[in-house]
């Protein structure tokens, strides 16, 4: 093949642009980004060679050379992992494959408010990946050969992150791949061994393989008047901890570790709220290292989008999101599953029927709700009676720090925990415990909080739920409530309706929509409201039977109420129907 002159894909023309302009601030996670596509090259030739060993052509060590060349202004990034063909290169490297990214790039283009620095969060978010390399270099070129492909089967891509790259054909004996950055001229930093190594060690140090670099040493100068300097040796040393940091004692793994491997693992900016690092012994025999994060990403609501949860055995990388691990309400959840006992070639089929990964998802469900119950247990004031097992081992600060922290995570994934009423019967009640709400008596309260400030004789948990908190807040149903001073809680969000659908009673006391049925307040009328309340709907017999009969085809009944202080009249619907709310969503999603 002669030299190919290609196109990017719009998108990576997009991305490349607010790449090199918005991610400045940020330079040195290039190497990151670059040094685990190597290791994910890796991963894949490992996973490959499972069935075809012949890929390792005889070469079986894995491994990362970082090195740099002062003269010619360039660091190279090799790995010796599963390499890329021709046609793999121009298509990985030239386009977009990931779901939901034209939606991203519109988001990040079209929002012209955003500033270089939140573009550059959102983009660090959505992990900007090879395309990093542009924020040091003007020029990059990969050399790569496929492994099992011929020497003469190599590719040569390179690109000046513009609007086009160019593709070649060449010989290349070794298998792997080499990013050649060729740097712009202010990212000088860069040409230095000490850098690169405080970069790696910052980064990439959980890194599993080996990452390389030359070793140097001190050369005096020859003349006089020369300084000396460093020069390279030919030897080669490991400058990274080459194990897996999950797999690492606790006890040996600072807290910066453990944020760095979760913004390696989240690509996110922000330090997660929590994190909870396990050897689960029994059953069957596995790691978790779990984290929740502060910030929702952008494609939390999409469908089929599923937890970030990679999944191991016995440290080879099987696959990402395995949605067999966690389920869909917890998909918030960011980590490493390595387990010891799951074959290799585990298939996602498999993954659904093993009863392994049911234990495992159950162990990973109950840790991920342990955590949130320690969060919300040290929010503030939280009734000690939170978390029920009691026994989260959250390596993260002191209990001062974690104060806030489950506010701060309610109100990015509250919404989403709620789904969990529908879908995970079995910790309903767990679920329950940890969600919040605004009330007509405050903010953030639990379904404890409400039952402790319940009144005498009152028998159940009232709650309302409308499009907004404003609309549920003025709603004329909950007069009666004001006046008798009895709290209800104010629901607004899209799945409240559906989630609380799940949720009959909380902690035996039943819940009821104060916009169904007749509210018998029960207990908490008086007699001589009740007496008011005969007389009236017998005085009222004859207009009632007119309202009736007038609004036959609109309303199924008409009825005296005693949950109107102000208004003259509203709309309710029969206890079990849908509400109000409910048939409004189903009606705009043309049901
Ligand atoms: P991601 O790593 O999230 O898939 P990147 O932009 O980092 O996205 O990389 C894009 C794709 O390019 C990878 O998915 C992979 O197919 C290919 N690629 C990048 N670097 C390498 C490499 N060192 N070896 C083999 N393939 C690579
Ligand atoms: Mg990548």
């Amino acid at each position: 093949m002669s030299k190919q002159l290609h196109s990017f894909q719009a998108e990576v023309a997009q991305l490349l642009h607010l790449v090199t302009h918005s991610l400045y601030s940020n330079k040195e996670i290039f190497l990151r980004e670059l040094v685990s596509n190597a290791s994910d090259a890796c991963d894949k030739l490992r996973f490959e060679a499972l069935n075809d060993a012949a890929l390792y052509e005889g070469a079986p060590e894995l491994q990362v050379r970082v090195s740099f060349d002062k003269d010619k202004r360039t660091v190279t990034i090799a790995d010796n992992g599963i390499g890329m063909s021709a046609q793999e290169a121009i298509d990985h490297l030239g386009t977009i494959a990931k779901s939901g990214t034209k939606d991203f790039m519109s988001r990040l283009t079209g929002d012209q408010q955003a500033n270089a620095t939140e573009q550059g969060q959102l983009i660090g978010q959505f992990g900007v990946g090879f395309y990093s390399g542009f924020i040091v270099a003007d020029r990059i070129t990969v050399e790569s050969r496929r492994a099992g492909m011929k020497a003469e089967e190599g590719v040569r891509w390179t690109s000046g992150g513009a609007g086009d790259f160019e593709v070649e054909n060449i010989t290349r004996p070794e298998r792997g791949t080499a990013v050649i950055l060729h740097l712009r001229d202010d990212a000088d930093e860069y040409l230095n061994a000490w850098k690169l190594k405080q970069i790696i060690g910052k980064y990439s140090d959980h890194i599993s393989l080996p990452i390389l670099m030359e070793k140097e040493e001190w050369k005096e100068g020859e003349k006089e008047g020369d300084p000396g300097a460093m020069v390279k040796t030919g030897e080669w040393e490991t400058v990274n901890k080459a194990s897996a940091l999950w797999t690492r004692p606790k006890k040996d793994i600072t807290e910066e570790q453990y944020q760095e491997f979760y913004k390696a693992i989240s690509h996110d900016f922000e330090n997660p709220l929590a994190w909870s690092h396990n050897r689960v012994e029994g059953n069957t025999e596995y790691t978790q290292l779990l984290y929740i994060p502060a910030k929702a990403p952008f494609d939390l609501y999409q469908q089929g989008k599923h937890a970030g949860v990679k999944l191991y055995v016995k440290r080879v990388f099987i696959m990402d999101d395995a949605e067999a691990l966690l389920p869909g309400y917890l998909r918030f959840a960011r980590g490493v599953i390595d387990s010891a006992d799951l074959p290799l070639n585990v298939s996602r089929e498999l993954l659904q029927e093993s009863r392994d990964v049911r234990l495992i998802r159950d162990g990973s469900v109950k840790r991920v709700l342990s955590m949130l119950e320690d969060l919300a247990k040290h929010d503030s004031h939280e009734a000690a009676a939170e978390g029920a097992d009691g026994v989260t081992d959250v390596v993260s600060e002191d209990d001062k720090a974690k104060e806030g922290k489950y506010s701060r995570f309610y109100a990015e994934f509250g919404a989403v925990l709620k789904e969990g009423l529908g879908e995970d019967f079995g910790n309903r009640e767990r679920i329950a415990r940890l969600l919040r709400f605004a009330s007509t008596a405050g903010e953030n309260v639990s379904f404890a909080d409400y039952k402790a400030r319940m009144k005498d004789g009152q028998e159940a948990i009232y709650y309302i739920t409308a499009d907004t908190l404003a609309a549920a807040k003025n709603s004329p149903q909950l007069e009666v409530f004001k006046k008798k001073g009895i709290e209800v809680l104010l629901m607004a969000d899209r799945v409240d309706e559906w989630a609380l659908g799940y949720l009959q009673d909380f902690d035996g006391t039943p819940l009821q929509s104060v916009a169904k049925g007749a509210v018998d307040l029960g207990k908490l009328q008086d007699e001589a409201e009740k007496k008011a309340f005969d007389e009236a709907a017998e005085q009222f017999k004859p207009l009632l039977a007119k309202l009736k009969e007038a609004l036959k085809d609109k309303a199924e009944d008409v009825r005296v109420t005693t949950r109107l202080v102000d208004s003259p009249a509203c709309l309710v619907v029969k206890d079990g129907d849908m509400s109000n709310q409910l048939a409004r969503l189903l009606k705009q999603a043309g049901q």
